[in-house]
This record gives C-alpha cells, sequence and structure tokens, in this order.
C-alpha cells in the first residue's frame, strides 16, 4: 500500500478550514464528538491510514499502560487498535509496533519514525492536567512510505495535540461548572438557571404548565451518623443513578440543590401527571437495595439499607402563577414540608387556592433500619 502523498500547500489549507471548524466546536458536543472530529480531520489532512487516540492509563512498573479511546482505521489494518483494549508497553520500547507511542510519552512531545518499506509513524503528546484525568496521545501510521515524515507533518501533528488539549479542558471544565461531582445530575446553579429559564418561557407563552419538584431523603443525618459519611455519599450517589436513570424516561432536568436536596424540572407536565411521575420515582427510590459499607468504604456483602424520599411539587398552569424563581422553588419546597410533616416518604402537591400544601400520597416511615 502506498502512502497518498500530500504536499505543505494542501496540508496549510486544511489547517485553515480545520482551525474555523475547530472554533466553533461547542464543548456540548460531548467526549465522543470532540475525540471524533479530530481524529477524522487529521486523517483526511495528513492521508493517514490509520488514526489514533490512546488514554495514558497507568504506569505499572516498567510498563506504560495505554487505552485505545478512538480509532479511525478504515482498512481493518491494525485489528490490535481496538477501541476500550488496554496496551501494556514496555517502557525501553522492546515492542517494535509502538516504540513511537513509548517514545512520545517519554519525551512530551512529537515523536515518529520510519521504517523503509513498511510505513512511517508519527505519534503526539496531548497535555492534559492529571486532576482532569491525565494525558493522552494521538497520531497515526502512513503505509508503505518510503521517506522519512516531513518536517510540517510533525508540526501538523503537533498543532492537533494542543487543539486537542484545548478541547478536552474545554469539556472537562463545562462538566465542573454544571455537574455535581458525587451524583453526575446538574449542581445547583445550574438547575436554578434551568428553572429561571422555565419560568421565562413560560410567561411568554400562556397555556404551556410545567411543574417543579423538590427532593429530599429521608432521615438522612441517620444515616451519616449510624453508618459514616463514606455511606452517606454511597447513597447519594445512588440516589442520583436513579434519579437520572428516571430523567430519562419520565421528567427533562435533575439537579442537586442543596446537601441531600434534590430539585427537578418536569416541563409540559401538569400537578397531578407530575405527582403521578414522582410517585414511580419514590417507590422506586423506597425498592432499592442501597449498598451498605463500613466506615472504611469496604462493601458489607449482601447487606443493603432502605432509602426514602419526600417530595413536594409545584405546578405552573398560568402565567399569573408564576412568580419569581424563590417564590416557585419555595412553593415546592412548602410542599415538600408537608410531606416531612406528614410522615415522610410521600408525595405533596401544592395547591395554589388554600395555599397550603394537600396530601397526595401516603408512604411508610421511618425507612433507615
Ligand atoms: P429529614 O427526613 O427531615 O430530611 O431528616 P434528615 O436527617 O435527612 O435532614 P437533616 O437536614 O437533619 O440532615 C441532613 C444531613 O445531610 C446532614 C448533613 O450532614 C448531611 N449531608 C449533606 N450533604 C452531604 C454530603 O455531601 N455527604 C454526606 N455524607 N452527608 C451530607
Ligand atoms: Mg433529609
Ligand atoms: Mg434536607
Amino acid at each position: 500500500m502506498k502512502k497518498h502523498e500530500s504536499d505543505a500547500k494542501t496540508i496549510l489549507k486544511r489547517l485553515g478550514k480545520l482551525s474555523v471548524f475547530l472554533k466553533d466546536l461547542d464543548a456540548d458536543a460531548g467526549n465522543d464528538e470532540c475525540f471524533n472530529y479530530p481524529l477524522e480531520i487529521i486523517q483526511k489532512t495528513l492521508m493517514f491510514d490509520i488514526s489514533v487516540l490512546y488514554k495514558v492509563t497507568n504506569i505499572i512498573n516498567d510498563r506504560l499502560i495505554l487505552e485505545v479511546v478512538k480509532v479511525l482505521d478504515p482498512k481493518n489494518s491494525r485489528l490490535d487498535l481496538e477501541e476500550g483494549r488496554k496496551l501494556r508497553l514496555f517502557l525501553d520500547a522492546r515492542d517494535k509496533r509502538y516504540v513511537n507511542e513509548v517514545n512520545a510519552f517519554l519525551n512530551k512531545k512529537v515523536s515518529h519514525i520510519n521504517v523503509p518499506g513498511m510505513g512511517c509513524d508519527v505519534m503526539g503528546y496531548v497535555f492534559f492536567p492529571q486532576d482532569c484525568g491525565g494525558a493522552y496521545l494521538f497520531g497515526g501510521d502512513f503505509f508503505g512510505k518510503e521517506a522519512s515524515v516531513k518536517d510540517y507533518e510533525v508540526s501538523t501533528v503537533e498543532i492537533m495535540c494542543n487543539f486537542l488539549s484545548t478541547l478536552l479542558l474545554k469539556t472537562q471544565f463545562k462538566q465542573q461548572a454544571e455537574y455535581d461531582g458525587l451524583t453526575g445530575l446538574y449542581n445547583s446553579r445550574k438547575i436554578k438557571q434551568e428553572v429561571e429559564k422555565l419560568l421565562k418561557r413560560l410567561e411568554r407563552k400562556p397555556g404551556i404548565s410545567a411543574s417543579i419538584v423538590m427532593g429530599d431523603i429521608d432521615f438522612f443525618k441517620r444515616v451519616n451518623d449510624t453508618y459514616g459519611h463514606i455511606q452517606g455519599d454511597l447513597v447519594l450517589k445512588q440516589v442520583g443513578k436513579i434519579l437520572s436513570e428516571s430523567m430519562r424516561e419520565y421528567f427533562d432536568m435533575a439537579g442537586r440543590y442543596g446537601g441531600e436536596e434534590f430539585l427537578f424540572i418536569l416541563d409540559e407536565t401538569d400537578g397531578n401527571e407530575a405527582v403521578r411521575v414522582v410517585e414511580r420515582i419514590r417507590k422506586k427510590i423506597a425498592a432499592a437495595k442501597f449498598v451498605q459499607v463500613d466506615r472504611s468504604g469496604k462493601t458489607l456483602g449482601d447487606q443493603f439499607l432502605n432509602i426514602t424520599m419526600s417530595f413536594g411539587v409545584a405546578h405552573f398552569d398560568n402565567p399569573s402563577d408564576i412568580g419569581t424563581m424563590t417564590d416557585c422553588i419555595g412553593r415546592a419546597d412548602h410542599a415538600l414540608y408537608a410531606s416531612k410533616q406528614n410522615g415522610r416518604n410521600r408525595t405533596t402537591l401544592f395547591e395554589e387556592k388554600t395555599s397550603h400544601a394537600d396530601i397526595s400520597h401516603r408512604g411508610d416511615q421511618n425507612p433507615v433500619q
């Protein structure tokens, strides 16, 4: 197989297009696309036969552990580079197939190698801070190329590595700014922004109804006091998982409002429908088995905790219902308070007319065993 020759002028022209393209590439695209685009672009720009992105996972003794994150290999010529596969490479580069990967990692810069008659290989180092997940390697192979890699090809890989680290950081910062690290749900700032957006939209478009829900874990302090903070965190994490799974099924958005308080948005859902949805989630949580750990965080075999949550629902059916965001969240909170007062593990709908919270469902009391 012969490498398709490219020249500096063509590559520069393509890189020009690429910088415009990457500038507009929003971090919203998510990790997958954020990886895919540069891979595709560099393959087309440099005419690589295959291109690959590795994550530097670890170094154990004299081995570098890489995970193949993405690979573009249209001709299926490198069956060893399967996405998700881990490679264990000797740091003294004794495996000739990955000599460039090891060199790029050790020197923290682009490395290239030419094997006459076989082809050549360019590999770059993508800087990514350790506390954000660590480095990546990025590059590709040309097959059957006689001459060595040209300088501008090395520079192009270097430019792409810089683009990639910027994109990865952008995605990471956005993630950190909007999501709660423990539960994976939106953080308080983001979910409040979303409530604000919803209320503005409801004011502009009469006739649409929406509900917001405040949920709070029952007797959570007791979980921490009895089993420790690690157990408490684990419960929060598992509640977050159940909520985000339910979110895809039943409602639009969920966020961690405070310590063990959660706020959801159910767009285009009236109060009664919202109560039905929340009741399903409440029962799901009450039925779930929460993994039990000891104070050091070690899982205790088949021991589980029961956890329950209380909920308050506020619904908005016409623009005159809508006050400030604080008022609206206050209504859901008021209904939640009624759920707590009436025995917990239940859902209460805030009723505007009587300006008090009506009990809509009763559940079991005192769930922590
Ligand atoms: P209620 O049923 O009335 O809601 O009782 P509660 O015990 O759940 O409520 P309370 O407000 O008395 O206690 C909440 C506890 O949540 C106190 C606090 O230590 C704990 N908490 C808040 N954030 C976190 C967290 O991130 N991790 C852990 N482990 N605990 C947290
Ligand atoms: Mg609580
Ligand atoms: Mg609370």
